[in-house]
């Protein structure tokens, strides 16, 4: 088989950069990003046949491992059936339902195929909803591809905003309002500002896209409580921390419910889902109940429903305990070996954990974006290509965290400290 250096070599005369998603791309690393050939529970073998612990699990959604064997077969099974009716199916209402028995506040569920589709029709649902058209969105919170959601802070008046991405018309920044986080006073002044206006506020309960900006309790509940006063919408992105903290995600974890909440990743198993859900009243505005528009040709796809569901039913609150846990050891190990490599060369890098969620950091306890030093990458980069070597795999970018698995169990560990070894 070719080596990736060939492959990356072909592929980026066929596709922009090489990469069909640009977190893929080794950029800054100076290397041809690696070709993965297969995966089994928390490995990945690249095309040269050299095997990786992986902590990037395709962003988050393999939170049973690679192949899981339950998911498989019923992935299987499901190919058996058919992959695609555009028709009523049966498979997404048992998704649906095993959904809303466990969390109580979803009284309605509609799935499609992607975070960012969920998102695009949260926000949307939120405005039809309210008929309002702004929505507060913070700084250091990702929530896909949405154009409105490529926002950031106004480099002219405060609480003005720009788009972060070329191709976004300024006119579509006008309704998304950039806020740090944790800071309560913000929001407050800007719901001041801009009264009857606000649709929502959007947020990762657990900002897990630019690092892990671990929010409070306090803060959290206080978004809840102006959402209330000042009749606006709270919608959790909960598209990694879904199924991921705890079954019910962040807001099983703090016993705040929003709104509305986006899902994705862990719902579909590793097969593209997203999901949007929220109360009967608040659902019964989407079409063909209500005026707002949404749907999609491969919504609900059985194979990623039922691929979905039973990766959702494998997932017991042992689970969660086993793969903190496990977590909790990865860390230390992480932790040894950044005070030892090197007379401590990355001894000033710390980490952040959550869950089973973890992140090299530069600085100790962060909770907004402003406080992350422009050169995260300067440390990040060369351990990223050390631990590499090592046979140790992350996400190629210093902003995005480390997924663990419960496929990550001792012998996993072991492995794992084998290869850490100085
Ligand atoms: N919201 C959040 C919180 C996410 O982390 C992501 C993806 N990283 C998205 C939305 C977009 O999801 P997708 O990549 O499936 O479109």
């Amino acid at each position: 088989m070719n080596t990736s250096e060939q492959l990356f070599a072909r592929s980026q005369k066929i596709i922009p950069g090489g990469v069909h998603s640009p977190v893929r791309s080794f950029k800054g690393m100076e290397m041809a990003p690696r070709f993965i050939k297969k995966s089994w529970g928390a490995y990945l073998e690249d095309v040269e046949g050299k095997q990786y612990i992986d902590f990037c699990m395709s962003f988050g959604p393999m939170i049973l491992g690679h192949r899981h064997p339950q998911v498989a077969a019923a992935a299987k099974n499901a190919l058996e059936r058919g992959w695609s009716y555009g028709a009523c199916e049966p498979y997404s209402l048992d998704l649906a339902e095993f959904i809303i028995k466990k969390i109580p506040f979803i009284e309605q569920i509609r799935f499609m195929s992607s975070g960012t589709a969920a998102v695009m029709t949260a926000l949307r649902l939120a405005r039809g909803f309210t008929k309002k058209n702004k929505i507060i969105k913070f700084d250091g919170c990702y929530h896909g591809h949405v154009d409105s959601m490529l926002i950031k802070a106004g480099s002219g008046l405060a609480g003005s905003s720009d788009p972060s991405s070329a191709g976004v018309p300024e006119g579509v920044s006008q309704d998304t309002l950039i806020l740090d986080l944790n800071d309560l006073v913000s929001v407050e002044k800007c719901f001041a500002d801009h009264p009857e206006q606000i649709a929502a506020i959007i947020i990762e309960p657990l900002p897990a896209n630019n690092g892990l900006l671990i929010q409070s309790q306090e803060y959290l509940q206080g978004l809840r409580d102006l959402c209330d006063r000042h009749q606006a919408l709270l919608i959790f992105d909960e598209v990694i921390s879904g199924f991921r903290v705890s079954f019910g995600g962040m807001s099983e974890l703090t016993g705040i419910t929003p709104d509305i909440v986006t899902y994705g990743k862990i719902i579909g198993g590793g097969f593209p889902v997203g999901a949007v859900a929220s109360t009967q009243k608040i659902m019964s505005c989407l079409a063909p109940l209500g005026g707002v528009y949404q749907a999609g040709t491969l919504s609900a796809n059985p194979l990623a429903m039922s691929a979905g569901l039973a990766n959702l039913q494998a997932l017991t609150s042992d689970t969660y305990g086993a793969i903190a846990h496990s977590t909790q050891k990865i860390v230390e190990l992480f932790r040894n070996f950044l005070d030892q490599f090197e007379n401590g060369r990355y001894q000033k890098l710390n980490i952040i954990s959550h869950s089973s969620l973890f992140w090299f950091s530069p600085v100790k306890d962060l909770r907004k974006i402003s406080m992350l030093p422009a050169n995260i990458a300067q440390d990040f980069n060369p351990l990223f290509k050390e631990l590499l070597k090592r046979g140790i795999y992350l996400a190629p970018n210093a902003y995005e965290v480390g997924f663990v698995s419960l496929a990550h169990d001792q012998k996993v560990i072991d492995d794992l400290a084998l290869r850490l070894k100085i």
